[in-house]
C-alpha cells in the first residue's frame, strides 16, 4: 500500500517509482550512455550528432536529452546541431533557433504593449532640449 508502482517509461518493466521517472536499471543506464557521449566528444569534439550517436550506440534521443538539459555541454563541440523545435533550423542549443526565439520575444512583447498601452512619455521626452537646463544645474551645484 501508498506503493507507486507502474511501468518504466523506458524499458517497460513494472517498477517502484522513486524519485525517477524510470526504473533503477535505466536510471543506470542513462547514466552509462552519458559518461560514453560525454567521453567520446571529449576526445572528438569535432564529432556530429549522428557521428556520436553511431560511435557510443546511444539513441539520438537520448543524447538530445542531455543536451536540452544541460547536461551535455555542446560549447566545445561546433558540429553537434540539431533542429529547431519549430522550423528545423540546425541549432546548438535551447529548443529553437535565435530567429524563432526572437520572435517568440516580439510575440510577447506585442502582448506586453497591448496590455500597457499608454501614452509613450519617452517620446515626449526625446523633444525636450534636456541640454539648456546643464548650465543652470552646474550652477546650482557649483553655487556653494
Ligand atoms: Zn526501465
Ligand atoms: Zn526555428
Amino acid at each position: 500500500m501508498g506503493l507507486n508502482v507502474g511501468y518504466c517509461p523506458r524499458c517497460g518493466k513494472l517498477f517502484s517509482r522513486s524519485y525517477h521517472e524510470v526504473c533503477a536499471n535505466c536510471v543506470k543506464e542513462i547514466e552509462e550512455q552519458y559518461t560514453l557521449c560525454r567521453d567520446y566528444l571529449k576526445e572528438n569534439k569535432y564529432a556530429t550528432l549522428s557521428q556520436l550517436s553511431e560511435e557510443t550506440g546511444v539513441p539520438m534521443k537520448q543524447i538530445l536529452k542531455f543536451i536540452r538539459e544541460g547536461r551535455l555541454a555542446t560549447t566545445d563541440a561546433p558540429n553537434i546541431t540539431y533542429p529547431c523545435e519549430s522550423c528545423g533550423t540546425p541549432i546548438r542549443e535551447h529548443y529553437l533557433c535565435p530567429n524563432c526565439r526572437d520572435r517568440l520575444a516580439k510575440k510577447i512583447s506585442r502582448v506586453q504593449q497591448d496590455i500597457g498601452n499608454k501614452p509613450s512619455r519617452s517620446d515626449k521626452e526625446s523633444h525636450e532640449p534636456a541640454f539648456r537646463f546643464k548650465g543652470h544645474a552646474q550652477d546650482g551645484r557649483e553655487g556653494h
